[in-house]
């Protein structure tokens, strides 16, 4: 009886995991999508304010909505990163989620970002786990 309720909760435990490294990975294809197209946004405002007829302060108001767009998006896909899954510590393995700040102010290719690790003090290149 103990038995069974123990591989119940084990099997429980696995399919939770499951469950969120499949929506960490549509987190950040979700922070893909918000970024490409925000950039698209921005570029396509950013033209027709410099190739069609319009006045200068319409120019602007275009270049304006496109920009803050970009950051507003490029800053909420950011977040979504952070937030979905783990970083891991190349040098001890330790799996930490570092605060937004430390993130962002952190180098990174791609989705490995150069970080201080919390539990060995150590700075490395850490890799997104999802
Ligand atoms: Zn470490």
């Amino acid at each position: 009886m103990v038995e069974n309720k123990t591989n119940i909760e084990k099997e429980n435990i696995e399919e939770e995991r499951k469950v969120a490294k499949i929506s960490n990975r549509a987190i950040l294809v979700l922070e893909c999508v918000i970024c490409y197209s925000s950039i698209a946004i921005f570029l396509t405002l950013t033209i027709i304010a410099s190739y069609c007829e319009m006045s200068n302060a319409l120019r602007f108001v275009l270049i304006l909505v496109g920009l803050v767009d970009l950051l507003v998006s490029c800053f909420t896909a950011f977040y979504l990163e952070v937030k979905a899954g783990c970083y891991i510590c190349a040098k001890c393995g330790n799996k930490h989620q570092p605060s937004y700040l430390k993130a962002l102010i952190s180098p990174h290719i791609g989705w490995t970002r150069y970080m201080k690790c919390p539990k060995c003090g150590k700075s490395s290149w850490n890799k997104k786990k999802f």
